[in-house]
Protein backbone atom coordinates (compact mmCIF):
# COMPACT_ATOMS: atom_id res chain seq x y z
CA UNK A 1 0.00 0.00 0.00
CA UNK A 2 0.99 3.20 -0.68
CA UNK A 3 0.19 6.73 0.43
CA UNK A 4 -0.44 9.50 -2.27
CA UNK A 5 -0.78 13.12 -1.45
CA UNK A 6 -1.45 15.59 -3.95
CA UNK A 7 -0.11 18.76 -2.25
CA UNK A 8 -0.89 21.02 -5.38
CA UNK A 9 -4.92 20.30 -4.75
CA UNK A 10 -4.24 21.05 -0.84
CA UNK A 11 -5.54 24.15 0.43
CA UNK A 12 -3.20 24.41 3.29
CA UNK A 13 -5.39 25.09 5.63
CA UNK A 14 -4.43 26.02 9.15
CA UNK A 15 -7.86 23.70 10.74
CA UNK A 16 -7.06 20.94 8.24
CA UNK A 17 -9.74 18.23 8.57
CA UNK A 18 -8.26 15.69 7.68
CA UNK A 19 -5.27 16.29 10.35
CA UNK A 20 -7.55 16.12 12.81
CA UNK A 21 -9.15 12.61 11.31
CA UNK A 22 -5.98 11.28 10.97
CA UNK A 23 -5.36 8.53 13.98
CA UNK A 24 -1.31 8.27 13.87
CA UNK A 25 -0.47 12.13 13.78
CA UNK A 26 0.32 11.53 10.12
CA UNK A 27 -1.09 14.60 8.61
CA UNK A 28 0.47 18.35 10.43
CA UNK A 29 -0.47 21.96 9.66
CA UNK A 30 3.43 23.18 9.75
CA UNK A 31 2.86 27.01 11.25
CA UNK A 32 5.84 28.21 9.82
CA UNK A 33 6.03 26.98 6.18
CA UNK A 34 1.72 27.49 6.29
CA UNK A 35 1.15 24.35 4.62
CA UNK A 36 -0.05 20.76 5.53
CA UNK A 37 3.11 18.04 5.71
CA UNK A 38 2.68 14.55 5.46
CA UNK A 39 4.77 11.77 7.52
CA UNK A 40 4.28 9.43 5.32
CA UNK A 41 6.16 6.60 7.85
CA UNK A 42 3.36 7.25 10.36
CA UNK A 43 0.58 6.33 7.87
CA UNK A 44 -1.08 2.64 8.76
CA UNK A 45 -3.34 3.53 5.67
CA UNK A 46 -6.73 3.95 7.76
CA UNK A 47 -8.34 5.84 4.83
CA UNK A 48 -9.84 8.44 7.13
CA UNK A 49 -8.06 11.37 5.11
CA UNK A 50 -9.15 10.00 1.47
CA UNK A 51 -12.81 10.15 3.04
CA UNK A 52 -12.19 13.15 5.25
CA UNK A 53 -10.61 16.21 2.85
CA UNK A 54 -12.83 17.48 0.39
CA UNK A 55 -9.93 18.63 -1.59
CA UNK A 56 -8.92 14.97 -2.90
CA UNK A 57 -5.35 15.18 -1.46
CA UNK A 58 -5.31 11.63 -0.24
CA UNK A 59 -5.09 8.38 -2.77
CA UNK A 60 -4.01 5.28 -1.27
CA UNK A 61 -2.75 3.32 -4.16
CA UNK A 62 -1.47 -0.24 -4.23
CA UNK A 63 2.55 0.74 -4.83
CA UNK A 64 4.70 3.27 -5.68
CA UNK A 65 4.35 2.37 -9.41
CA UNK A 66 0.28 3.32 -9.50
CA UNK A 67 1.26 6.34 -7.41
CA UNK A 68 3.53 7.57 -10.20
CA UNK A 69 1.03 6.56 -12.94
CA UNK A 70 -1.75 8.52 -10.73
CA UNK A 71 0.48 11.85 -10.55
CA UNK A 72 1.03 11.67 -14.13
CA UNK A 73 -2.73 11.71 -15.13
CA UNK A 74 -3.47 14.41 -12.12
CA UNK A 75 -0.50 16.54 -13.70
CA UNK A 76 -2.37 16.42 -17.08
CA UNK A 77 -5.85 17.48 -15.79
CA UNK A 78 -3.70 19.97 -13.66
CA UNK A 79 -2.43 21.51 -17.13
CA UNK A 80 -5.68 23.40 -18.16
CA UNK A 81 -6.35 27.18 -17.88
CA UNK A 82 -9.60 26.47 -15.61
CA UNK A 83 -7.74 23.91 -13.07
CA UNK A 84 -5.66 26.96 -12.58
CA UNK A 85 -8.32 29.64 -12.04
CA UNK A 86 -10.37 27.27 -10.03
CA UNK A 87 -6.83 26.99 -7.78
CA UNK A 88 -6.25 30.63 -7.42
CA UNK A 89 -9.40 31.31 -6.73
CA UNK A 90 -10.08 28.75 -3.58
CA UNK A 91 -6.34 29.13 -2.09
CA UNK A 92 -5.96 32.95 -2.29
CA UNK A 93 -7.37 33.92 0.57
CA UNK A 94 -5.36 37.20 2.68
CA UNK A 95 -2.33 35.47 1.36
CA UNK A 96 -0.85 35.39 -2.58
CA UNK A 97 0.55 32.03 -3.16
CA UNK A 98 3.68 33.73 -4.51
CA UNK A 99 5.39 30.87 -5.12
CA UNK A 100 2.60 28.66 -6.64
CA UNK A 101 2.65 31.81 -9.46
CA UNK A 102 6.34 32.31 -10.30
CA UNK A 103 6.91 30.64 -13.59
CA UNK A 104 3.30 29.58 -14.10
CA UNK A 105 2.67 31.84 -16.81
CA UNK A 106 5.63 30.26 -19.34
CA UNK A 107 2.67 26.67 -19.33
CA UNK A 108 0.28 29.11 -20.64
CA UNK A 109 0.42 31.28 -23.80
CA UNK A 110 -3.21 32.40 -24.33
CA UNK A 111 -2.66 34.08 -21.19
CA UNK A 112 -2.53 37.90 -20.84
CA UNK A 113 -2.00 39.59 -17.51
CA UNK A 114 -2.95 38.55 -14.07
CA UNK A 115 -5.95 40.59 -12.14
CA UNK A 116 -5.99 41.93 -8.49
CA UNK A 117 -8.44 41.53 -7.27
CA UNK A 118 -10.79 42.70 -3.61
CA UNK A 119 -13.37 40.25 -3.47
CA UNK A 120 -15.79 40.44 -0.43
CA UNK A 121 -12.80 41.99 1.48
CA UNK A 122 -10.40 39.49 0.41
CA UNK A 123 -7.20 39.93 -1.74
CA UNK A 124 -7.74 37.43 -4.98
CA UNK A 125 -5.93 36.73 -7.92
CA UNK A 126 -7.44 35.78 -11.46
CA UNK A 127 -6.02 35.15 -14.53
CA UNK A 128 -6.90 37.36 -17.67
CA UNK A 129 -6.89 35.43 -20.56
CA UNK A 130 -6.20 36.91 -24.11
CA UNK A 131 -9.36 38.89 -24.59
CA UNK A 132 -9.07 40.97 -21.69
CA UNK A 133 -10.89 40.90 -17.82
CA UNK A 134 -13.90 40.70 -18.04
CA UNK A 135 -16.02 41.27 -14.53
CA UNK A 136 -19.16 39.61 -15.74
CA UNK A 137 -16.96 36.81 -17.14
CA UNK A 138 -15.53 36.39 -13.82
CA UNK A 139 -18.29 36.61 -11.46
CA UNK A 140 -20.12 33.39 -13.52
CA UNK A 141 -16.74 32.02 -12.44
CA UNK A 142 -16.28 32.39 -9.44
CA UNK A 143 -20.41 32.13 -8.72
CA UNK A 144 -19.94 28.56 -9.64
CA UNK A 145 -16.99 27.85 -7.56
CA UNK A 146 -18.44 30.19 -4.14
CA UNK A 147 -20.82 28.96 -1.57
CA UNK A 148 -22.77 32.14 -1.90
CA UNK A 149 -23.03 34.32 -5.08
CA UNK A 150 -21.13 37.47 -5.05
CA UNK A 151 -22.58 40.62 -5.82
CA UNK A 152 -21.04 42.55 -8.45
CA UNK A 153 -19.86 45.61 -6.56
CA UNK A 154 -18.11 43.25 -3.76
CA UNK A 155 -15.53 42.63 -7.04
CA UNK A 156 -13.23 45.42 -7.36
CA UNK A 157 -10.49 45.29 -9.74
CA UNK A 158 -7.35 46.79 -8.07
CA UNK A 159 -4.70 45.87 -10.51
CA UNK A 160 -3.75 44.27 -13.54
CA UNK A 161 -0.41 43.26 -14.05
CA UNK A 162 1.09 43.21 -17.25
CA UNK A 163 2.82 39.51 -18.45
CA UNK A 164 6.46 39.62 -18.30
CA UNK A 165 8.67 38.69 -21.85
CA UNK A 166 9.65 35.75 -19.76
CA UNK A 167 5.66 34.74 -18.87
CA UNK A 168 6.93 35.04 -15.08
CA UNK A 169 5.85 37.01 -12.63
CA UNK A 170 6.60 38.11 -9.00
CA UNK A 171 5.22 38.86 -5.51
CA UNK A 172 7.29 41.85 -5.32
CA UNK A 173 5.51 43.42 -8.78
CA UNK A 174 2.07 41.93 -6.94
CA UNK A 175 2.56 44.27 -3.89
CA UNK A 176 3.91 47.34 -5.92
CA UNK A 177 7.15 46.81 -4.08
CA UNK A 178 10.98 46.93 -6.49
S1 LIG B 1 -8.53 19.14 4.56
FE1 LIG B 1 -7.48 18.48 2.69
S2 LIG B 1 -7.30 20.36 1.44
FE2 LIG B 1 -7.82 21.02 3.52
S3 LIG B 1 -5.82 21.46 4.43
FE3 LIG B 1 -6.35 19.34 4.98
S4 LIG B 1 -5.38 18.09 3.39
FE4 LIG B 1 -5.42 20.19 2.63
S1 LIG C 1 -4.57 6.89 5.80
FE1 LIG C 1 -5.09 7.10 8.00
S2 LIG C 1 -3.11 7.06 9.05
FE2 LIG C 1 -2.68 7.43 6.90
S3 LIG C 1 -2.51 9.66 6.76
FE3 LIG C 1 -4.64 9.08 6.25
S4 LIG C 1 -5.75 9.23 8.18
FE4 LIG C 1 -3.57 9.20 8.69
Amino acid sequence: MYLYVDYDACQHEPHCKAADCCPTGAIMYNEDARRVNVNKDLCNFCGECVKTCPYAVFHIVENEVEARRLDEKLRQTRNTFEYYLKKFFQVTKNIIPYRELEGYLDDFPGIKDIAVLLVDDELKIFIVPENGFDKIKFLEFANKLAEQPIPANNVILLEQIPRTKTGKIHFSQILGQT
